[in-house]
This record gives C-alpha cells, sequence and structure tokens, in this order.
C-alpha cells in the first residue's frame, strides 16, 4: 500500500471532516428541492422575521445552501462562489423520491409492466 493522497481532496470545501458531523449536517438536497425552491416558500425564507438565535439575526439566508450568513455582503460573496454554484448545479439533478425508490425495488407503476411481459416471455422461451 503506497502513501495516501493528501493534495487535491478538499474541492473548496472548508473542512471535509465538518461536514461529516452530524451536529453541523445541512438541509437535505431534496428538503431543499422540493420544499425550499417554492417561490412561496422561498420568498419566506428570505425575508425572515429577526431572531436573535441566528446568525446575521436571520436575515442573510441561502436558501440553496440551506444556510445563514452574518452580513448581506457575505451572502454576496457567498452567490459568487464555487461551493454556492455547485449546489446549485447539484439542485438542478431531480430529488431521489420515494416513488423512484419503489421503482428500484419494482414496487412502483414502472415496475408492474415487465411483470406483466413476464407470461410471455416464458411462453416464447417454451416454445422454441
Ligand atoms: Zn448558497
Amino acid at each position: 500500500m503506497g502513501r495516501l493522497r493528501r493534495s487535491r481532496t478538499h474541492h473548496a470545501r472548508r473542512d471535509v471532516h465538518r461536514s461529516n458531523r452530524t451536529r453541523v449536517r445541512s438541509r437535505d438536497l431534496d428538503l431543499i428541492q422540493l420544499i425550499d425552491l417554492d417561490p412561496k416558500n422561498r420568498a419566506a425564507l428570505e425575508a425572515q422575521p429577526l431572531d436573535f438565535e441566528k446568525p446575521g439575526l436571520g436575515q442573510h439566508y441561502c436558501v440553496e445552501c440551506a444556510k445563514y450568513y452574518e452580513t448581506d455582503a457575505a451572502l454576496q460573496s457567498h452567490w459568487r462562489s464555487k461551493v454556492h454554484k455547485r449546489r446549485c448545479k447539484e439542485l438542478k439533478e431531480p430529488a431521489y423520491t420515494i416513488e423512484e425508490a419503489e421503482r428500484a425495488a419494482g414496487l412502483g407503476r414502472e415496475g408492474k409492466r415487465p411483470t406483466a411481459s413476464m407470461p410471455v416471455e416464458m411462453d416464447t422461451i417454451s416454445g422454441t
């Protein structure tokens, strides 16, 4: 076994180990995509009431990254950052839904079609 890779492993992530900790776990991508990016919910998130518990009183919130910023300048620079752009790209891909999981397991509506065609295939095999 050679030397474990130490360089080029960060990709603009502030702390690679931090992202794995549960206490810093951010909102899941599917929740953001299906709930937060709805125009009505988005407007509510961007215009939150003053909250002294949250960074920057909850006034500077990035909907895509589910993150609070201290100042407007910090939020503006975040929007221009690689981290935010990558996040937007990830959000453009369709979310993993229960429907998709069922389809993969052969339980969904799409799963029924192959089972219906199965006896036909069996007949052709026995016929030849
Ligand atoms: Zn962002």
